[in-house]
This record gives C-alpha cells, structure tokens and sequence, in this order.
C-alpha cells in the first residue's frame, strides 16, 4: 500500500460493501475497513422475502460478493461487530468490542429496520420481523410447518410474505388499514389491481382493518382486529414500514432528520462523512428537494457514488429512484417518483396482467410501472427525465413507441 489513509465504512449490507468494491476499483490503496453488525457476510435482501424464502435457492444468491472477495481485495471486513460511537472531532469510531478505529474518511450506510409494533402480545413467540438473512431462515423454518399465518401490512414486504406464503400452501390473511395494498406508493388504481392479485391466489385481504392485539399462552395463536374480528393463525408477520438506522449518527451530532441529511454528494452535515443507501435522506438534483429511497437499485449505484465522492470525486447523485417486486407470476419495475398525481393512464388492460401504468401531473409523466413487460424502463426513464407534456391518447397506445408520445403542442418545464 502506498497510501496510509484508511478509509472507514459502517455497516455490510449492499451499500457498504459496493462502496469497499468501489473505493478498490477507483485505486484507493490505503486501509479499507467495512464493519458489519450482522454475523454473515453482506447480503442482498430481495431474495429474502422472494426465492430464498420459498426454499427455492440457497445461501449463494443471497450474497453480493463470494467468499474471498473481501480478502482477495484486502478489504478488512469486521462482520459480527457494531459500531457504538463516533467522534467526529478525533476521527475516530468505537467499536462494541472496545476496539477504536480511526479514519479519514468515513462512510455510513447502515440502512433501516422494520418498524416494531407496540401492541399487547407483541413479544410472543411467532410474531415475526423480516430483514436479515437469519429472519428470512427462522421464517421459512415456520412456513415448513404450514398451517396458517397473519399478515400484518400489506406494503412490499408483506405483500411478498403473502405470495411467498400462498406458493407454500399455507393460508393467507392480510390485515391493512388502508383500502387496498400498496396504496401510499401506487395510489387507488394499482392498489386494486395488486387486490385482485391476491385475491384471485386464495388472499384473504381484510382491507381497512388494523390489529389490536396478538393472542396466546407462548406462542401467537390469534390476532385481534380493530373491527373486533378474531383471527386464528399459527405465526404472524409484521411488515409495517422501516426505519432508518441513524442512531449511531444523531449521537454524533450529525444532522438527522428522516435518516441522515446528505448532499448530492452524498456528504453528511460533517465534511469527510458520508452516508447512503436507505439510511441517507439525500438531495436530489432532478427533485430539487431531498429524498430518501428504500430500495436495492438505490443502496447499489449509492454506495459506489458515495465512495467516489469520498475519493474527492465531484459528480452529483441524480439517478431517478427504481425499484422491483415479484409476487406470483406478476414482475414489475418502477421507474421515478410520484408522490402527488393527478391522472393514471394505462397502455394494456390490467385485467391481462401486462401492461404498463404512468403516473401523470399536469400532463407529466412523473412516474411508470411495468408489469409483466420488460426492456422498458430506459423509455420511462427518459419520458419522466424529460418532463415534456404527452398525448394522452398515444401514450395509452401500445402501438406508438414511447420515445413518440410527447403532445405535438409541448415544450419543456423548467
Ligand atoms: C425482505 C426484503 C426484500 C426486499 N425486496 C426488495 C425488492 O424486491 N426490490 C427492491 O428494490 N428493494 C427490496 N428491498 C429493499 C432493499 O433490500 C434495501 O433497500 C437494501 O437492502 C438497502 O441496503 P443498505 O445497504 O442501504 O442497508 P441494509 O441492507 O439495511 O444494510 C445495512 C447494514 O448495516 C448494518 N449496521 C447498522 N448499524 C450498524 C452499526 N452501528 N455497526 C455496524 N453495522 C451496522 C446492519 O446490520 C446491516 O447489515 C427488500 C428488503 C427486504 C428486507
């Protein structure tokens, strides 16, 4: 090694350890060390709820990178140990091992857990959290016993649980407070058609119901329902939501607000520290406002963009968020960022289970979902980038390519 910088990165999830990769690849030759509170190498977690918890495939397709990796590029991977402190004045980080590590630059990406519920019977056994590799390995234990499990959210995470569940053969309720799954990313139109989805699988959906309480002498054994409604089950997952892990960064003094503040280069309120990934609320150039995205596509091009920026590198983050589920036989992908909108126009019949959906604002494709149609998201991308008025008309038409819809009367927004 020629340089004696060491550069530091805390927690070993696809953030972190895309960012180690990158540092290597770009030439960084100092010390590199990637910390990890959980006791396996990182992980990928779509695999989690989807394939790996069906039994389907093993350990191998959960990992991001294969065993000797992290040794072959002399990267320290410290997994099963935490970091419990930093001072950012001494550039030094605590381990939960006594162990202290001083960097010159530091990199967070310490993610998000499930959100926990707080309801009586919640710490019976049986009531379950998905995030880790060993969660996703006590589950499908639980789902070899078949009989019949709760859901609790019917969000990505428990949407996947359900389907994964039904593939298995067990029986499915889902309880959600909203009217229809999904509803607070895809809105009303979607929503329905992920109900008819499950539905037309054996889902029992109780839709505009929320939980009260779990019930058993050890082990869950009923789920009571804000409608009064009493649920047997045999094992309950709860998938409600998550939060960012951003303890280790408020105790520092680092601005905290939904996650860690980051700038568009992925830099925290302390220069020389960074974050990313579903820890980082970071601004975002083409938004003109900060953003913080929970998904794989964002955790794997946001650490390599972090760990350039730590390099001294200057390129701003602005790639559109993208995520993907599979439930089923039903992919998707999701291209941009709807959070208002006022028209969804569809190209294919739903009904079909392909066809592709978009998000509009004033005439503006702000967001798009492909459904059983693929090679299309490089289209949504540029139609979302692109921000020019569209004819409705062409759009819904699968006849007219994408990159040919623009309204004939339109012109840019600034
Ligand atoms: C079951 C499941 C299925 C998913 N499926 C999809 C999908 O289909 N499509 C999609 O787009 N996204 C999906 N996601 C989301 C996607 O996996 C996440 O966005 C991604 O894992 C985020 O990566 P990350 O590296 O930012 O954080 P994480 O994966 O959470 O990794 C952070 C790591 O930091 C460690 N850590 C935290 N604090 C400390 C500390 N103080 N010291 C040391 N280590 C620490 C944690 O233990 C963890 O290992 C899924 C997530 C889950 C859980």
């Amino acid at each position: 090694m020629t340089s004696d910088q060491t550069h530091v990165i805390v927690g070993a999830g696809l953030a972190g350890a895309k960012a180690a990769e990158t540092l290597r690849n770009e030439g960084f030759d100092g010390r590199v060390v990637l910390v990890g509170a959980e006791d396996v190498r990182p992980c990928e977690r779509p695999p989690l709820s989807k394939d790996y918890l069906r039994g389907e495939v093993g350990r191998d397709k959960v990992y991001v990178h294969e065993e000797d990796f992290y040794a072959e590029h002399e990267i320290d991977l410290l997994f099963g140990r935490s970091a419990v402190s930093l001072d950012t004045g001494r550039r030094e980080l605590a381990l939960d091992n006594g162990e202290r590590l001083r960097y010159d630059r530091l990199l967070l990406t310490t993610g998000a857990e499930p959100r926990r519920l707080s309801i009586p019977g919640a710490d019976l056994d049986g009531v379950l959290y998905l995030r880790s590799v060993g969660d996703s390995d006590t589950l499908r234990a639980r789902l070899d016993r078949g009989g019949s499990i709760v859901v609790v959210g019917a969000g990505w995470i428990g949407s996947e649980v359900a389907a994964s569940a039904r593939q298995r053969g067990l029986e499915v309720t889902v309880v959600e407070p909203a009217s229809v799954p999904l509803e607070r990313v895809l809105g009303p139109e979607l929503g329905a058609f992920y109900r008819d989805v499950h539905t037309d699988h054996g889902v029992r959906l109780l839709l505009g119901t929320g939980v009260e309480a779990f019930e058993g002498s050890q082990e869950v054994a009923r789920v009571r329902t804000s409608d009064g409604g009493e649920l047997d089950c045999d094992l309950v997952v709860v998938g409600v939501g998550v939060e960012p892990r951003a303890e280790l960064a408020r105790q520092a003094g680092l601005a905290v607000d939904n996650g860690i503040l980051v700038d568009e280069h992925l830099q925290t309120s302390v220069t020389g520290v960074f974050a990313a990934g579903d820890v980082a609320n970071a601004y975002h150039p083409f938004y003109g406002e900060r953003i913080r995205v929970e998904h794989w596509a964002n955790a794997l091009n946001q650490g390599p963009a972090a760990a350039r920026s730590l390099l001294g590198g200057s390129d701003a983050y602005e790639r559109l968020p993208y995520f993907f589920s599979d439930q089923y036989d039903v992919g998707m992908e999701y291209t941009g960022f709807a959070r208002s909108w006022d028209r969804v126009v569809f190209r294919g019949d739903p009904a079909t289970r392909e066809f592709v959906a978009f998000w509009l604002l004033k005439g503006r494709v702000v967001a798009g979902m492909n459904v059983n149609v693929w090679d299309v998201t490089d289209a949504v991308n540029s139609l979302v980038r692109e921000r020019l008025p569209v004819d409705e008309r062409r759009l819904a038409d699968p006849d007219v390519p994408l990159d040919a819809v623009a309204s004939p009367a339109g012109g840019g927004v600034s």
